[in-house]
């Protein structure tokens, strides 16, 4: 599923790729990816490219073009339209930008302001403004358990399952403790796994799963680096002992029970 690093492989990517080109138009094939007026991008140019937790946006000179690729979106740059096209650009140079999507959950919208898409949306991990300071401010007010925390973009934006599971490993904390009962050398640790785990996703231009593939058609190599996530059965790269799947807020989720201890909290 696409999270943060994979938005941003697009952001980058795409950049390099599409930036200038000027739109003729778009529709929907599946009405429900995007109900906003195509004829609002007809002679836009793509000025810049944007990301927002999972969120990308394209500014064009008047409008924004914003996507949510939920669970198998992906973008797609070429003249024909493939099978599962949701969304379909049309670009005056002949090539098109579609939203492929296997699921259909995927969503465009095509706005003059941003604000009312993206608002919800929690603090930025990479920000400079998500200090250890401001993360134990942000958790302090939280009682839940870690990992549906982590996913809840209103808390901070960006992190999916993956994610999660690969930060929560690297800091030494089971999935199952709560928010509340995280010592400052664990909340310490948190916040030191959250920006390196996507940093490190990010340079690895994020994972492949499902139908996810780059913008240039390159495959992400980060799933490489993967420590714990669809890793059942194997053993922990730190201390051999088997990693198990559990569930956690109807997730699967992936721990070293050696590493990632529940007793005593
Ligand atoms: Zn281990």
């Amino acid at each position: 599923m696409p999270e943060l690093p994979e938005v941003d492989s697009y952001r980058t990517g795409l950049d390099k790729m599409i930036k200038g080109w000027k739109l003729e138009g778009g529709k929907s094939i599946w009405p429900k990816a995007c109900i906003d007026d195509f004829s609002r991008v007809k002679n836009q140019k793509i000025i810049s490219f944007d990301r927002r937790g999972k969120y990308l946006i394209i500014k064009l000179s008047k409008y924004y073009i914003i996507v949510h690729l939920r669970m198998t979106g992906r973008i797609d740059i070429g003249i024909d339209t493939p099978k599962y096209t949701t969304v379909q650009f049309d670009f005056d140079n002949g090539q098109k930008m579609c939203l492929v999507d296997y699921r259909k959950f995927g969503r465009i919208w095509i706005v003059d302001d941003t604000k009312p898409i993206i608002q919800h949306l929690g603090i930025e991990p990479l920000s400079s403004t998500f200090t250890l300071k401001k993360f134990k401010q942000l958790i302090s007010k939280r009682s839940g358990t870690i990992k549906p925390l982590l996913l809840n973009q209103s808390f901070i934006a960006g992190i999916g399952n993956y994610l999660a599971d690969e930060i929560l490993f690297r800091a030494c904390i089971h999935p199952l403790r709560k928010a509340n009962t995280l010592s400052k050398d664990e909340i310490k640790k948190l916040h030191n796994s959250i920006k390196y785990i996507i940093k490190k996703s990010i340079d690895y231009g994020g994972t492949t799963f499902l139908t996810f593939r780059g913008p240039e058609g390159k495959k992400g190599e980060f799933w490489k680096k993967l420590q714990v996530f669809r890793k059942t059965g194997e053993p922990c790269p730190h201390c051999k002992s088997p990693i198990k799947r559990i569930v956690v807020g109807q997730r699967g989720t992936h721990i070293c029970e050696n590493k990632q201890k529940l007793e005593n909290y």
